[in-house]
C-alpha cells in the first residue's frame, strides 16, 4: 500500500501507543478472512488453530484453499485425529514445511483423545499439546477464548520494533520484544487486539513503504518519528548453510509408471514421496552417483539430464544431479519403492523439491 499523505516528521513520538486507537482502527478496517469469525459470532477454537497452524511461514492466499480444503475433508478436530497421517500429508502437499501437517495430526489426535474434542481454553495447558508453540498457545487463546495473550510473529515484531524503535537486533531482541508486546494489551478484547496487531503489521505496517500516514498509532511510533522505520527490526546478517549436492534416479517404465518411495517418517521432509536417491551431502562425489542407484533384476541404463535442480531449505540449499531410465512394462519395484502412475502424481505428498526433479527428468 502506498503513502498518500506525508506527514511531518517529529523527532520524538508523541504519546504512548494507546491499545484503544488500534482496536477503534480494527473495528473500521479489519480484514475479511476465512477463519476469523464475524462481528458477533463466537470464534471456534479448531479453525482458529488450524489457520494459525498453516499461516506460519506460508502466506493468506495460499493458506485460503488448503484451509478450504482441510475443513469440507475434517470438519472437526475429531475427524482430523481420526484421519490417517498419509491423508492428512496428500492433502498438505504444496503448503510446505511439512513437518507442521505431521504435528498438526498428532495435535489433532491429542485433542480428541485426551481433551474430548475440545481445545483447553488457556495458555499453559495449549502449550503443553504436541505441536504447538508458544506463538500459536497465545494466537489460540487470545482469538478463540479472549484470553490475555499477545501471538507475535514475524509481522507483530516488525510493528512493535517500529513503534518502540528496539535496537537490538533480532533474533536477540525477540524477549524484549515479547515483552514490549505484552504491555500494550488491554484490559479487554485480547482476541481482537491480537488480530488488530496482524491486520497493522499485514496491511499497513509493511516491511517496505509502510501506510504510516494511514496507521491508528503514527503519533506515538518512535521509529516514525525519527524517519527510519523502514530500517526496523534490526537484524543480524543471515548466515546461509553450506550448499548440499546429491542425484536422484527417475525410473520410466514404458506403461507410463514412475518409481517413488517414502522417505522416512523422521527427519527432513518426514514420510512424504521422493524419486530414490542419493544423500545429500557437502562432499558428495559425482563420479560414484550410480552407486546409489535403485538396484533391479535387470539393470536400467541411466542417463544424466543436462543441468541441475536448485532448491533451497531453510537451513541449506541443495543441488541435485537428476538421471533417468527407462524399464521394461514387467519390471518390478525394489523393495521399498512402488511404481505409481503419472497420471496419479497429484494425489502423491511429493514436496516441491521432488516435483522440480520430476519436472527436470520430464521435460523434453
Ligand atoms: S507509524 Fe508506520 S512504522 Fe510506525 S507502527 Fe505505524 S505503520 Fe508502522
Amino acid at each position: 500500500m502506498s503513502v498518500a499523505v506525508r506527514l511531518p516528521r517529529r523527532k520524538k513520538a508523541e504519546a504512548a501507543p494507546d491499545p484503544a486507537d488500534l482496536l477503534a482502527w480494527y473495528d473500521r478496517h479489519r480484514r475479511v478472512l476465512p477463519w476469523r469469525a464475524r462481528r458477533g459470532e463466537q470464534p471456534d477454537p479448531y479453525r482458529v488453530w488450524l489457520s494459525e497452524i498453516m499461516l506460519q511461514q506460508t502466506n493468506v492466499k495460499t493458506v485460503a484453499p488448503y484451509y478450504a480444503k482441510f475443513l469440507a475433508r475434517w470438519p472437526t478436530v475429531e475427524a482430523l485425529g481420526g484421519a490417517s497421517l498419509d491423508g492428512v500429508l496428500r492433502a498438505w502437499a504444496g503448503l510446505g514445511y511439512y513437518a507442521r501437517a505431521r504435528s498438526l495430526h498428532v495435535c489433532a489426535k491429542a485433542v480428541a483423545e485426551n481433551h474430548r474434542g475440545k481445545f483447553p481454553a488457556n495458555l499453559e495447558a495449549l502449550r503443553a499439546l504436541p505441536g504447538i508453540g508458544e506463538y500459536t498457545a497465545a494466537a489460540v487463546a487470545a482469538i478463540a477464548f479472549d484470553a490475555p495473550a499477545v501471538p507475535v510473529d514475524g509481522n507483530v515484531e516488525r510493528v512493535v520494533a517500529r513503534l518502540f524503535a528496539v535496537e537490538q537486533a533480532l533474533p536477540a531482541a525477540k524477549p524484549a520484544i515479547k515483552r514490549l508486546a505484552a504491555s500494550l494489551l488491554p484490559p479487554e478484547r485480547s482476541g481482537d487486539f491480537a488480530q488488530a496487531l496482524m491486520d497493522l503489521g499485514a496491511t499497513i505496517c509493511s516491511p517496505k513503504r509502510p501506510a504510516c500516514a494511514l496507521c491508528p498509532w503514527n503519533e506515538s511510533c518512535a521509529a516514525f518519528a525519527r524517519g527510519d522505520q523502514e530500517t526496523f527490526p534490526r537484524k543480524a546478517p543471515k548466515r546461509e548453510g553450506r550448499k548440499r549436492f546429491g542425484a536422484a534416479f527417475v525410473a520410466l517404465r514404458a506403461d507410463g509408471c514412475v518409481l517413488l518411495r517414502s522417505r522416512p517418517e523422521k527427519g527432513l521432509l518426514g514420510a512424504m514421496t521422493e524419486v530414490p536417491g542419493s544423500d545429500w551431502a557437502h562432499d558428495f562425489d559425482l563420479a560414484g552417483a550410480l552407486d546409489a542407484a535403485p538396484r533391479f533384476k535387470t539393470k536400467l541404463k541411466w542417463r544424466k539430464r543436462p543441468g541441475v535442480v536448485r532448491h533451497v531449505f531453510t537451513h541449506f540449499p541443495l543441488e541435485l544431479t537428476v538421471f533417468v531410465a527407462p524399464a521394461a512394462r514387467a519390471t518390478r519395484a525394489p523393495q521399498g519403492a512402488r511404481w505409481v502412475m503419472l497420471a496419479d502424481l497429484p494425489g502423491e505428498a511429493l514436496p516441491s523439491v521432488m516435483r522440480k526433479v520430476l519436472g527436470h527428468a520430464l521435460e523434453d
